[in-house]
């Protein structure tokens, strides 16, 4: 389905996956991280804001801690797989808690982070483990809550003030989205877009 998103006649191109977090890409441009538990749908709204199927969904969601690289023409985009799945192995959470922490101490490329949480669900201690190392980083990040329309409308904004609340974030860092409907694609590639050319934002 169509939702004019900014991105979606832009060339990308898949760069690579890469186990190291501080992985040097050339030419060196600004960098968008995007994050979120597994199943919060971050492939299914990646596929709407670029209006292409970007990253495929694993079959076996979180079992590889990779840094998944895709090149649009003026930013990267790096795509970290879903975190907290129930039945990934110790080690793998922690190595994945690594590289999260490794990428955000260390990735000084950073320009911006799409953080995505499930409308429905409390923030897991996962969740705000890693909105305390991006805080902490003052990385500038916005909130994907995903799912918006399994939510009746009288209780999306009143879900939104709480997450936001509960995360430490201000609202206006926060955008309902939802695949179904297109609501906050359209926001959501204007935003990559302005993260990337931060002169250019208004
Ligand atoms: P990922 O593991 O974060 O990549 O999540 P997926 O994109 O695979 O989505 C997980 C599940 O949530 C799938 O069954 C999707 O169809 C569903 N889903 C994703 N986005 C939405 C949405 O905006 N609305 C609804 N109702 N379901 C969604």
């Amino acid at each position: 389905m169509r939702y004019n998103s900014p991105l979606a006649d832009l060339p990308v191109e898949f760069v690579g996956s890469f186990p190291d977090p501080t992985h040097r890409l050339t030419p060196v441009l600004p960098e968008v991280v995007t994050l979120g538990r597994s199943n919060v749908g971050k492939s299914s709204l990646l596929n709407a804001i670029f209006d292409r199927p970007l990253a495929k969904v694993s079959g076996s969601p979180g079992r590889t801690a990779l840094l998944n690289v895709f090149r649009l023409p003026t930013l990267y985009l790096l795509d970290l797989p879903g975190y907290g799945y129930a039945k990934v192995s110790h080690s793998e959470r922690a190595r994945y808690g690594r590289l999260v922490k490794t990428l955000i101490e260390q990735r000084t490329t950073i320009t911006g982070v799409l953080w995505l949480l499930d409308i429905r669900h409390e923030p897991s201690v996962d969740d705000l483990a890693y909105a305390q190392q991006m805080e902490k980083r003052q990385l500038p990040i916005l909130v994907a809550l995903t799912k918006a329309d399994k939510l009746p409308h009288g209780q999306r904004l009143s879900r939104l003030e709480t997450i936001a609340r509960q995360v430490g974030l201000p609202e206006d860092q926060v955008q309902l989205t939802s695949c179904l409907s297109g609501l906050g694609i359209v926001e959501l590639g204007e935003s990559i877009l302005a993260v990337a050319n931060p002169s250019e934002a208004t």
